[in-house]
Protein backbone atom coordinates (compact mmCIF):
# COMPACT_ATOMS: atom_id res chain seq x y z
CA UNK A 1 0.00 0.00 0.00
CA UNK A 2 2.84 2.33 1.33
CA UNK A 3 4.58 1.74 -2.17
CA UNK A 4 1.31 1.63 -4.44
CA UNK A 5 1.04 5.65 -2.58
CA UNK A 6 4.52 6.65 -3.17
CA UNK A 7 3.86 5.80 -6.89
CA UNK A 8 1.09 7.74 -7.16
CA UNK A 9 2.94 10.66 -5.70
CA UNK A 10 5.58 10.04 -8.13
CA UNK A 11 3.32 9.64 -11.06
CA UNK A 12 0.98 13.18 -9.75
CA UNK A 13 4.56 14.84 -9.20
CA UNK A 14 5.65 14.10 -12.62
CA UNK A 15 1.91 15.00 -13.99
CA UNK A 16 2.19 18.47 -12.25
CA UNK A 17 5.99 19.03 -13.61
CA UNK A 18 4.81 18.13 -17.10
CA UNK A 19 1.95 20.94 -16.77
CA UNK A 20 4.39 23.33 -15.29
CA UNK A 21 5.91 23.29 -18.43
CA UNK A 22 3.56 23.68 -20.82
CA UNK A 23 2.85 26.61 -19.48
CA UNK A 24 6.50 27.43 -19.41
CA UNK A 25 6.53 26.75 -23.08
CA UNK A 26 2.81 28.60 -23.72
CA UNK A 27 4.71 31.59 -22.14
CA UNK A 28 7.62 31.45 -24.41
CA UNK A 29 5.92 30.86 -28.12
CA UNK A 30 3.14 33.33 -26.73
CA UNK A 31 4.55 35.81 -30.02
CA UNK A 32 4.09 33.08 -32.41
CA UNK A 33 0.13 33.12 -31.47
CA UNK A 34 -0.42 36.49 -30.70
CA UNK A 35 -3.16 38.06 -33.01
CA UNK A 36 -1.39 41.10 -33.83
CA UNK A 37 -4.34 42.55 -35.73
CA UNK A 38 -5.97 43.36 -32.49
CA UNK A 39 -2.76 45.02 -30.52
CA UNK A 40 -5.22 47.93 -28.91
CA UNK A 41 -7.71 47.99 -26.39
CA UNK A 42 -9.89 49.98 -28.45
CA UNK A 43 -10.79 47.43 -30.83
CA UNK A 44 -14.04 47.55 -32.72
CA UNK A 45 -16.68 44.95 -34.04
CA UNK A 46 -15.23 45.62 -37.52
CA UNK A 47 -11.73 44.76 -36.03
CA UNK A 48 -12.85 41.22 -35.44
CA UNK A 49 -14.79 40.73 -38.42
CA UNK A 50 -11.82 39.59 -40.64
CA UNK A 51 -10.64 36.80 -37.60
CA UNK A 52 -14.35 35.73 -37.28
CA UNK A 53 -14.44 35.15 -41.49
CA UNK A 54 -10.97 33.32 -41.73
CA UNK A 55 -11.97 31.08 -38.31
CA UNK A 56 -15.20 30.37 -40.21
CA UNK A 57 -13.33 28.97 -43.25
CA UNK A 58 -11.29 26.73 -41.36
CA UNK A 59 -12.69 23.46 -41.03
CA UNK A 60 -11.86 22.66 -37.75
CA UNK A 61 -13.65 25.54 -36.60
CA UNK A 62 -17.71 25.65 -36.23
CA UNK A 63 -19.18 29.63 -36.23
CA UNK A 64 -22.63 30.31 -35.72
CA UNK A 65 -24.33 32.96 -35.69
CA UNK A 66 -25.87 33.34 -32.44
CA UNK A 67 -27.69 36.64 -32.11
CA UNK A 68 -27.39 40.33 -32.76
CA UNK A 69 -26.76 43.52 -30.50
CA UNK A 70 -29.28 46.08 -30.54
CA UNK A 71 -27.54 47.84 -33.53
CA UNK A 72 -27.81 44.83 -35.40
CA UNK A 73 -24.06 43.76 -34.68
CA UNK A 74 -23.30 39.72 -35.13
CA UNK A 75 -22.75 37.93 -31.86
CA UNK A 76 -20.57 35.11 -32.58
CA UNK A 77 -19.84 31.18 -31.15
CA UNK A 78 -16.66 29.86 -32.30
CA UNK A 79 -16.63 26.22 -31.18
CA UNK A 80 -13.54 23.20 -31.69
CA UNK A 81 -13.48 19.80 -29.76
CA UNK A 82 -14.70 16.58 -29.60
CA UNK A 83 -14.91 15.77 -25.91
CA UNK A 84 -17.79 15.51 -23.54
CA UNK A 85 -16.98 18.51 -21.56
CA UNK A 86 -18.58 21.46 -22.97
CA UNK A 87 -16.61 24.92 -21.95
CA UNK A 88 -18.04 28.21 -22.34
CA UNK A 89 -15.67 31.63 -22.50
CA UNK A 90 -17.58 34.91 -22.93
CA UNK A 91 -15.92 38.22 -23.21
CA UNK A 92 -16.36 41.81 -23.47
CA UNK A 93 -20.01 41.70 -21.85
CA UNK A 94 -18.72 45.61 -20.90
CA UNK A 95 -17.33 47.04 -23.94
CA UNK A 96 -14.58 48.97 -22.83
CA UNK A 97 -13.05 45.45 -21.25
CA UNK A 98 -11.72 43.71 -24.18
CA UNK A 99 -8.41 42.19 -22.88
CA UNK A 100 -9.53 38.97 -22.94
CA UNK A 101 -11.63 39.34 -26.35
CA UNK A 102 -7.34 40.00 -27.75
CA UNK A 103 -6.65 36.66 -25.57
CA UNK A 104 -9.48 34.55 -27.05
CA UNK A 105 -8.05 35.02 -30.74
CA UNK A 106 -4.56 33.91 -29.34
CA UNK A 107 -6.06 31.33 -28.19
CA UNK A 108 -7.72 30.29 -31.15
CA UNK A 109 -4.47 31.04 -33.59
CA UNK A 110 -2.93 28.75 -30.86
CA UNK A 111 -5.36 25.61 -31.08
CA UNK A 112 -5.30 26.18 -35.16
CA UNK A 113 -1.30 25.63 -35.11
CA UNK A 114 0.83 22.80 -35.61
CA UNK A 115 2.17 22.93 -32.70
CA UNK A 116 1.81 21.36 -29.33
CA UNK A 117 0.15 18.37 -30.77
CA UNK A 118 -0.19 15.99 -28.29
CA UNK A 119 -1.82 18.89 -25.49
CA UNK A 120 -4.34 19.99 -28.29
CA UNK A 121 -5.18 16.41 -28.35
CA UNK A 122 -5.61 16.02 -24.96
CA UNK A 123 -7.68 19.12 -24.73
CA UNK A 124 -9.76 18.64 -28.15
CA UNK A 125 -10.64 15.17 -27.13
CA UNK A 126 -11.79 15.70 -23.65
CA UNK A 127 -13.16 19.43 -24.19
CA UNK A 128 -15.80 20.84 -26.67
CA UNK A 129 -14.79 24.84 -26.22
CA UNK A 130 -17.29 27.58 -27.29
CA UNK A 131 -15.88 31.41 -27.38
CA UNK A 132 -18.54 33.71 -27.72
CA UNK A 133 -15.69 36.89 -28.14
CA UNK A 134 -17.10 40.81 -27.82
CA UNK A 135 -20.69 40.21 -26.20
CA UNK A 136 -21.42 44.25 -26.01
CA UNK A 137 -20.04 45.09 -29.55
CA UNK A 138 -22.34 48.26 -29.09
CA UNK A 139 -20.15 49.26 -26.37
CA UNK A 140 -17.58 48.52 -27.92
CA UNK A 141 -18.21 50.55 -30.34
CA UNK A 142 -18.31 53.86 -28.18
CA UNK A 143 -15.81 52.04 -25.77
CA UNK A 144 -17.96 52.39 -22.80
CA UNK A 145 -19.22 49.60 -20.35
CA UNK A 146 -23.11 49.26 -21.42
CA UNK A 147 -25.10 48.67 -24.51
CA UNK A 148 -27.25 50.79 -26.83
CA UNK A 149 -30.20 51.02 -24.25
CA UNK A 150 -27.85 52.23 -21.60
CA UNK A 151 -28.04 49.34 -19.11
CA UNK A 152 -25.55 47.06 -17.59
CA UNK A 153 -25.65 43.99 -19.51
CA UNK A 154 -24.14 42.29 -16.33
CA UNK A 155 -27.63 43.33 -14.20
CA UNK A 156 -29.97 41.91 -17.08
CA UNK A 157 -29.98 38.11 -16.13
CA UNK A 158 -33.44 37.79 -14.92
CA UNK A 159 -35.01 40.66 -16.81
CA UNK A 160 -33.53 39.89 -19.81
CA UNK A 161 -34.03 42.75 -22.01
CA UNK A 162 -31.10 42.82 -23.80
CA UNK A 163 -30.46 40.75 -26.74
CA UNK A 164 -27.13 40.83 -25.62
CA UNK A 165 -27.88 39.30 -22.58
CA UNK A 166 -31.02 36.79 -23.77
CA UNK A 167 -28.04 35.12 -26.27
CA UNK A 168 -25.80 34.60 -23.56
CA UNK A 169 -28.52 32.89 -21.48
CA UNK A 170 -29.69 30.58 -24.28
CA UNK A 171 -26.10 29.48 -25.11
CA UNK A 172 -25.39 28.35 -21.58
CA UNK A 173 -28.55 26.77 -21.23
CA UNK A 174 -28.26 25.12 -24.68
CA UNK A 175 -24.60 23.23 -23.97
CA UNK A 176 -25.53 23.23 -20.53
CA UNK A 177 -22.20 23.98 -19.83
CA UNK A 178 -19.33 22.74 -17.51
CA UNK A 179 -17.46 25.28 -16.77
CA UNK A 180 -17.76 28.99 -18.00
CA UNK A 181 -15.12 31.35 -18.40
CA UNK A 182 -17.02 35.33 -17.68
CA UNK A 183 -13.68 37.37 -18.90
CA UNK A 184 -13.65 41.29 -17.97
CA UNK A 185 -11.47 43.73 -17.33
CA UNK A 186 -11.23 45.92 -13.42
CA UNK A 187 -10.14 49.17 -12.89
CA UNK A 188 -6.44 49.11 -13.01
CA UNK A 189 -6.36 50.88 -9.69
CA UNK A 190 -7.52 47.38 -7.80
CA UNK A 191 -4.52 46.09 -5.73
CA UNK A 192 -3.41 42.81 -3.91
CA UNK A 193 -4.67 43.42 -0.32
CA UNK A 194 -2.44 45.60 1.46
CA UNK A 195 0.05 45.59 -0.78
CA UNK A 196 1.78 47.44 -3.50
CA UNK A 197 1.14 45.46 -5.90
CA UNK A 198 -1.28 46.16 -8.57
CA UNK A 199 -4.16 43.32 -8.98
CA UNK A 200 -3.04 42.43 -12.78
CA UNK A 201 -5.47 39.65 -12.49
CA UNK A 202 -8.22 38.71 -10.01
CA UNK A 203 -10.36 35.41 -9.99
CA UNK A 204 -13.67 34.83 -8.90
CA UNK A 205 -15.56 31.39 -8.10
CA UNK A 206 -18.82 33.14 -8.47
CA UNK A 207 -21.00 32.43 -5.30
CA UNK A 208 -24.79 31.25 -6.28
CA UNK A 209 -26.52 32.23 -3.56
CA UNK A 210 -26.14 34.56 -0.46
CA UNK A 211 -25.15 32.19 1.64
CA UNK A 212 -21.86 31.45 -0.63
CA UNK A 213 -22.05 28.17 -0.27
CA UNK A 214 -19.61 25.81 -1.55
CA UNK A 215 -21.09 22.93 -3.69
CA UNK A 216 -19.29 20.49 -5.83
CA UNK A 217 -19.64 22.78 -8.99
CA UNK A 218 -18.00 26.04 -7.65
CA UNK A 219 -15.68 24.04 -5.38
CA UNK A 220 -14.63 22.77 -8.78
CA UNK A 221 -14.10 26.79 -10.24
CA UNK A 222 -12.02 27.07 -6.83
CA UNK A 223 -9.92 24.35 -7.92
CA UNK A 224 -9.18 25.84 -11.16
CA UNK A 225 -9.18 29.61 -9.74
CA UNK A 226 -6.11 28.01 -7.48
CA UNK A 227 -4.24 26.43 -10.49
CA UNK A 228 -4.52 29.38 -12.78
CA UNK A 229 -3.26 31.38 -9.78
CA UNK A 230 -0.28 29.33 -9.25
CA UNK A 231 0.68 29.80 -12.69
CA UNK A 232 0.23 33.95 -12.75
CA UNK A 233 2.52 33.99 -10.08
CA UNK A 234 5.26 32.90 -12.13
CA UNK A 235 5.01 35.90 -14.09
CA UNK A 236 3.60 38.46 -12.09
CA UNK A 237 4.64 37.28 -8.75
CA UNK A 238 1.80 39.19 -5.62
CA UNK A 239 -0.21 40.58 -8.58
CA UNK A 240 -3.58 38.35 -7.96
CA UNK A 241 -6.42 39.59 -6.37
CA UNK A 242 -9.18 37.64 -4.90
CA UNK A 243 -12.58 39.35 -6.31
CA UNK A 244 -15.29 39.81 -3.71
CA UNK A 245 -17.97 36.68 -3.56
CA UNK A 246 -20.93 39.11 -2.66
CA UNK A 247 -24.03 37.25 -4.12
CA UNK A 248 -25.61 39.95 -6.98
CA UNK A 249 -28.93 38.20 -7.71
CA UNK A 250 -29.51 40.62 -11.18
CA UNK A 251 -25.63 39.21 -12.61
CA UNK A 252 -24.94 36.97 -14.96
CA UNK A 253 -22.12 34.97 -13.19
CA UNK A 254 -23.91 34.32 -10.16
CA UNK A 255 -26.89 32.97 -11.83
CA UNK A 256 -24.31 30.71 -14.75
CA UNK A 257 -23.46 29.34 -11.65
CA UNK A 258 -26.90 29.17 -9.78
CA UNK A 259 -28.07 27.30 -13.47
CA UNK A 260 -25.27 24.34 -12.94
CA UNK A 261 -22.34 25.59 -14.43
CA UNK A 262 -18.62 26.08 -12.68
CA UNK A 263 -18.06 29.91 -13.12
CA UNK A 264 -14.95 31.16 -13.37
CA UNK A 265 -14.64 35.00 -13.41
CA UNK A 266 -11.50 36.50 -14.72
CA UNK A 267 -10.72 40.15 -14.15
CA UNK A 268 -7.49 41.79 -16.25
CA UNK A 269 -6.40 44.46 -14.16
CA UNK A 270 -3.38 46.79 -14.56
CA UNK A 271 0.58 46.20 -15.02
CA UNK A 272 3.15 48.68 -14.72
CA UNK A 273 4.07 50.43 -17.76
CA UNK A 274 1.52 48.17 -19.69
CA UNK A 275 -1.13 50.85 -20.66
CA UNK A 276 -3.02 48.91 -23.78
CA UNK A 277 -2.62 45.47 -21.21
CA UNK A 278 -1.06 44.28 -23.72
CA UNK A 279 1.36 41.81 -21.09
CA UNK A 280 -2.03 40.98 -19.36
CA UNK A 281 -3.64 39.91 -22.46
CA UNK A 282 -0.57 37.45 -22.72
CA UNK A 283 -1.24 36.48 -19.07
CA UNK A 284 -4.71 35.27 -19.81
CA UNK A 285 -3.78 33.61 -22.55
CA UNK A 286 -1.12 31.36 -20.76
CA UNK A 287 -3.76 31.02 -17.86
CA UNK A 288 -6.73 30.08 -19.50
CA UNK A 289 -4.78 27.35 -21.74
CA UNK A 290 -3.25 25.96 -18.89
CA UNK A 291 -6.67 26.01 -16.70
CA UNK A 292 -8.25 24.15 -19.99
CA UNK A 293 -5.51 21.65 -19.78
CA UNK A 294 -6.00 20.69 -16.21
CA UNK A 295 -9.50 20.03 -16.95
CA UNK A 296 -9.07 18.02 -19.97
CA UNK A 297 -6.96 15.96 -17.70
CA UNK A 298 -8.90 16.30 -14.57
CA UNK A 299 -5.68 16.96 -12.15
CA UNK A 300 -7.37 20.43 -10.97
CA UNK A 301 -9.80 17.49 -9.04
CA UNK A 302 -6.85 16.81 -6.03
CA UNK A 303 -6.07 20.78 -5.70
CA UNK A 304 -7.61 21.41 -1.81
CA UNK A 305 -9.75 23.88 -1.94
CA UNK A 306 -8.55 25.82 1.16
CA UNK A 307 -5.74 27.61 -1.14
CA UNK A 308 -8.84 29.24 -2.76
CA UNK A 309 -9.09 31.52 0.32
CA UNK A 310 -5.32 32.10 0.56
CA UNK A 311 -5.66 34.52 -2.74
CA UNK A 312 -4.98 37.99 -1.53
CA UNK A 313 -8.82 39.64 -1.85
CA UNK A 314 -8.59 43.11 -4.47
CA UNK A 315 -8.62 46.24 -2.35
CA UNK A 316 -8.81 49.65 -4.26
CA UNK A 317 -5.96 51.51 -3.03
CA UNK A 318 -3.97 52.77 -6.04
CA UNK A 319 -2.88 55.46 -7.99
CA UNK A 320 -1.31 56.59 -11.11
CA UNK A 321 0.96 58.52 -8.54
CA UNK A 322 1.65 58.75 -5.46
CA UNK A 323 2.92 61.95 -4.11
CA UNK A 324 4.22 61.55 -0.38
CA UNK A 325 5.28 63.98 2.61
CA UNK A 326 5.16 66.80 0.31
CA UNK A 327 5.10 70.68 2.10
CA UNK A 328 1.89 72.37 1.02
CA UNK A 329 1.44 76.19 1.72
CA UNK A 330 -1.53 77.62 3.11
CA UNK A 331 -2.28 81.05 4.20
CA UNK A 332 1.41 81.16 5.79
CA UNK A 333 1.52 77.97 7.17
CA UNK A 334 3.38 74.99 6.15
CA UNK A 335 1.50 71.10 6.64
CA UNK A 336 2.70 68.08 5.03
CA UNK A 337 0.34 66.11 2.50
CA UNK A 338 0.64 63.03 0.71
CA UNK A 339 -0.87 63.54 -3.08
CA UNK A 340 -3.08 60.62 -4.83
CA UNK A 341 -3.16 61.33 -8.69
CA UNK A 342 -5.17 59.84 -11.50
CA UNK A 343 -4.41 60.06 -15.18
CA UNK A 344 -8.02 59.30 -16.38
CA UNK A 345 -8.11 58.54 -20.30
CA UNK A 346 -10.53 60.83 -21.88
CA UNK A 347 -11.91 59.47 -25.40
CA UNK A 348 -11.35 61.12 -28.91
CA UNK A 349 -14.69 61.30 -30.94
CA UNK A 350 -14.03 58.02 -32.63
CA UNK A 351 -12.74 56.47 -29.21
CA UNK A 352 -9.81 54.97 -31.15
CA UNK A 353 -7.70 57.06 -29.68
CA UNK A 354 -7.48 58.84 -25.70
CA UNK A 355 -5.68 61.57 -23.67
CA UNK A 356 -4.92 61.75 -20.16
CA UNK A 357 -6.38 64.48 -18.16
CA UNK A 358 -4.73 63.84 -14.63
CA UNK A 359 -6.52 64.82 -11.60
CA UNK A 360 -6.41 64.96 -7.55
CA UNK A 361 -7.91 61.72 -6.07
CA UNK A 362 -7.07 62.34 -2.72
CA UNK A 363 -5.19 64.00 -0.26
CA UNK A 364 -3.67 64.38 3.25
CA UNK A 365 -2.53 61.00 5.10
CA UNK A 366 -2.53 58.15 2.40
CA UNK A 367 -0.19 55.81 4.27
CA UNK A 368 -2.48 53.47 3.41
CA UNK A 369 -2.79 53.54 -0.28
CA UNK A 370 -0.02 52.68 -3.28
CA UNK A 371 1.14 54.43 -6.40
CA UNK A 372 2.32 52.92 -9.50
CA UNK A 373 4.88 55.61 -9.23
CA UNK A 374 5.80 57.08 -5.76
CA UNK A 375 7.71 59.36 -5.41
CA UNK A 376 9.38 60.52 -1.32
CA UNK A 377 9.07 64.32 -1.37
CA UNK A 378 9.92 64.99 2.53
CA UNK A 379 11.81 68.47 2.04
CA UNK A 380 10.22 69.07 -0.82
CA UNK A 381 8.02 72.28 -1.18
CA UNK A 382 4.84 72.45 -3.51
CA UNK A 383 5.17 75.98 -5.88
CA UNK A 384 2.23 77.65 -8.25
CA UNK A 385 3.37 77.31 -11.76
CA UNK A 386 3.42 80.59 -13.76
CA UNK A 387 2.21 81.79 -16.95
CA UNK A 388 3.98 82.97 -19.92
CA UNK A 389 3.51 83.88 -23.34
CA UNK A 390 5.71 82.60 -26.52
CA UNK A 391 5.45 83.19 -29.81
CA UNK A 392 6.64 79.22 -30.32
CA UNK A 393 7.77 76.84 -28.30
CA UNK A 394 11.36 75.40 -29.04
CA UNK A 395 12.64 74.65 -25.32
CA UNK A 396 9.86 72.19 -23.03
CA UNK A 397 12.35 72.05 -20.57
CA UNK A 398 13.31 75.55 -20.66
CA UNK A 399 10.05 77.05 -19.55
CA UNK A 400 9.69 74.15 -16.78
CA UNK A 401 12.78 75.16 -15.44
CA UNK A 402 11.61 78.61 -14.98
CA UNK A 403 8.46 77.41 -13.08
CA UNK A 404 6.30 77.82 -16.17
CA UNK A 405 3.66 75.45 -16.85
CA UNK A 406 0.56 77.11 -18.76
CA UNK A 407 2.03 79.00 -22.11
CA UNK A 408 0.01 81.61 -23.90
CA UNK A 409 1.11 80.56 -27.72
CA UNK A 410 -0.82 79.76 -30.64
CA UNK A 411 -3.37 77.41 -30.28
CA UNK A 412 -3.23 73.81 -32.77
CA UNK A 413 -7.19 74.20 -34.21
CA UNK A 414 -9.73 71.30 -32.64
CA UNK A 415 -7.26 69.46 -30.80
CA UNK A 416 -7.70 69.07 -26.53
CA UNK A 417 -4.19 67.96 -25.84
CA UNK A 418 -0.56 68.36 -26.53
CA UNK A 419 2.59 65.93 -27.05
CA UNK A 420 4.37 68.32 -25.13
CA UNK A 421 4.74 68.70 -20.69
CA UNK A 422 3.16 72.11 -21.14
CA UNK A 423 -0.46 73.40 -20.45
CA UNK A 424 -1.53 75.63 -23.75
CA UNK A 425 -4.06 78.61 -22.81
CA UNK A 426 -5.72 81.25 -24.66
CA UNK A 427 -4.45 85.01 -24.60
CA UNK A 428 -6.83 86.05 -21.93
CA UNK A 429 -6.29 83.03 -19.56
CA UNK A 430 -5.43 84.19 -15.90
CA UNK A 431 -4.34 81.80 -13.49
CA UNK A 432 -6.52 81.84 -10.83
CA UNK A 433 -6.05 81.27 -7.05
CA UNK A 434 -3.10 78.15 -6.91
CA UNK A 435 -5.02 75.34 -4.03
CA UNK A 436 -4.42 71.64 -3.82
CA UNK A 437 -7.59 70.08 -3.39
CA UNK A 438 -9.28 66.70 -4.40
CA UNK A 439 -10.60 67.39 -7.92
CA UNK A 440 -8.05 69.82 -9.21
CA UNK A 441 -5.37 69.26 -12.20
CA UNK A 442 -2.37 68.63 -10.91
CA UNK A 443 0.02 70.78 -12.64
CA UNK A 444 3.05 72.62 -10.30
CA UNK A 445 6.23 72.59 -9.30
CA UNK A 446 8.47 71.03 -6.30
CA UNK A 447 11.47 73.13 -5.12
CA UNK A 448 13.58 71.86 -2.75
CA UNK A 449 16.71 73.89 -1.20
CA UNK A 450 15.53 76.76 -3.20
CA UNK A 451 15.58 75.05 -6.46
CA UNK A 452 12.98 74.14 -8.71
CA UNK A 453 13.58 69.99 -9.19
CA UNK A 454 10.29 68.86 -10.40
CA UNK A 455 7.60 69.69 -12.47
CA UNK A 456 4.15 67.91 -12.27
CA UNK A 457 2.65 68.53 -15.55
CA UNK A 458 -1.59 67.28 -15.65
CA UNK A 459 -0.81 64.25 -13.43
CA UNK A 460 2.93 63.66 -14.80
CA UNK A 461 6.00 63.76 -12.69
CA UNK A 462 8.64 65.22 -14.53
CA UNK A 463 12.22 65.08 -13.02
CA UNK A 464 13.65 68.54 -14.60
CA UNK A 465 17.61 67.54 -14.09
CA UNK A 466 16.58 64.87 -16.73
CA UNK A 467 16.07 64.86 -20.37
CA UNK A 468 12.35 65.05 -21.40
CA UNK A 469 13.25 62.33 -23.81
CA UNK A 470 13.29 58.99 -21.90
CA UNK A 471 10.29 60.38 -19.13
CA UNK A 472 6.99 59.31 -19.28
CA UNK A 473 5.72 62.89 -19.78
CA UNK A 474 2.14 61.80 -21.00
CA UNK A 475 0.52 64.73 -22.21
CA UNK A 476 -0.43 68.58 -21.72
CA UNK A 477 -3.96 70.28 -22.30
CA UNK A 478 -5.42 72.57 -24.69
CA UNK A 479 -7.64 75.51 -22.96
CA UNK A 480 -9.77 77.82 -25.38
ZN1 LIG B 1 -16.90 43.84 -16.60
Amino acid sequence: MKQLLSLLTILLAVCVHAQDELTSQLYKTYDTYKETSIGKRRIKHADIQPLIQKTAANPKFKVQKVGESIQGRDLNLISIGSGDINIFLWSQMHGDEPTATQAIFDIINFLDAPEFKTEKEEILSKLKLHFLPMLNPDGAEVYTRRNALGIDINRDALRLQSPEGRTLKRIRDSLDADFGFNLHDQSTYYNAERTEKPATISYLATAYNYEKDINELRANAMKVIVYMDKIIQNYAPGQVGRYSDDFEPRAFGDNIAKWGTSLILIESGGYTNDPEKQEIRKLNYVSILSALYTIAKGTYKDIPIEDYEKIPRNDRKLFDLKIENVTYELLGNDYTLDLGIFNHEIDLEDHEQFYYRGSVGDQGDLSTFYGYKTFDAKGYKIVPPKVAKVDRITNAMDLLKNGVAYVKTEIPEKSRFVHLPLMLVHEEFEMKDFSIRPGINPTFFLKKDGILTHAVINGFLIDLSQPLDGQNTGNGLIFR
